[in-house]
């Protein structure tokens, strides 16, 4: 396929595989992605599941690629980590947000995924902050969604930086809990706010004794632990049976809904407050 018109030529380079030339030339159209406005927030419900209210929303990046159509995440977000462009794309992610948010008539509470490359640097707190004035956001509604990758690598810098983000006001989730190396001495370490479990597991709570053993006894460590959690990929109503009668409060997948635009989500966040 021929790629990314103006970059095509200064990227070719016959020593790199396909998806190595693809990648690169990703990058390099990721860069004006921005400018040009391609990137775009779609918001995903999270729900009460005794009441299936809304509780507040996940904030997934997407990316309208002029010529190769929608890029999901999984596909560009990597290469944005390894070429640093993670940064930008990470504030753009986190303003925009809030920007939006700040709008809205009915205060829900707002997710934001945050590259274990943002949380390791050090002025994250102080950006967040500045976003955070900038927009007119209150603290209270912005909740951060990091992954153990993102903490286990220096777990001293990370706990700081995540106490001055708490010290903001801001709360924080522990994301995909479960698929990480060592989830259980991350929960010691770490003060969340919250713990999403993977929906790798809620996927079998059905009909695999072991998934719906690890979600039950998760559900039992977070209430002991004090910390709300929350069930990633919930897509059935026997998923939802189970998390009900297992006490897992709250929910988002499919069944739900799926991420949906600014204009999906428009007839909730602009109700007038109390209807
Ligand atoms: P995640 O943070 O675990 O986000 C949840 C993913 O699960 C989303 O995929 C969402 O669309 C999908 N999902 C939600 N409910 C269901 C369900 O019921 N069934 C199934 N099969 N899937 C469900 P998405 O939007 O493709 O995002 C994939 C990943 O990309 C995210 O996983 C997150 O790791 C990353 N990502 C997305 N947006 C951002 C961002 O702004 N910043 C960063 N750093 N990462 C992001
Ligand atoms: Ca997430
Ligand atoms: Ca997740
Ligand atoms: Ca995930």
């Amino acid at each position: 396929a021929k790629a990314a018109g103006s970059n095509a030529i200064r990227l070719y380079d016959s020593s790199m595989d396909d998806a190595a030339r693809n990648r690169s030339v990703l990058a390099a159209d990721m860069r004006q992605g921005i400018t040009r406005s391609e990137f775009e927030l779609y918001y995903q419900y999270q729900n009460s599941s005794q009441t299936r209210d809304i509780i507040g929303f996940e904030v997934l990046l997407r990316w309208n690629h002029p010529v190769r159509g929608k890029v999901p995440p999984l596909d560009f977000i990597p290469i944005a980590e390894k070429n640093g462009f993670i940064h930008e794309l990470g504030e753009w992610v986190l303003r925009t947000a809030c920007q939006e948010a700040a709008g809205w008539n009915n205060p829900v509470n707002i997710a934001v995924n945050v590259a274990p490359a943002q949380l390791a640097d050090a002025n994250f707190p102080q950006r967040v902050n500045r976003i955070l004035l900038e927009t007119g956001l209150s603290a209270a509604r912005l909740e951060l969604e990091i992954t153990e990758s993102g903490i286990i690598a220096d777990q001293q810098h990370a706990l700081h930086i995540i106490r001055q983000l708490k010290d903001l006001g801001v709360r924080i989730a522990m994301d995909d809990y479960g698929t990480g190396y060592s989830s259980l001495s991350t929960l010691q370490n770490f003060p969340f706010d919250k713990i999403k479990i993977d929906r790798a597991f809620i996927d079998g709570v059905n009909s695999n004794r072991q998934s719906a053993a690890i979600v039950r006894s998760t559900i039992i460590l977070a209430q002991s632990l004090n910390i709300p959690v929350l069930a990633e990929g919930v897509e059935r109503e026997e998923h939802m049976d189970f998390l009900r009668r297992e006490g897992c409060l709250q929910v988002q997948g499919y069944l739900f809904g799926k991420p949906m635009p600014l204009s999906g989500i428009a007839h909730i966040v602009n109700a007038a407050p109390g209807t």
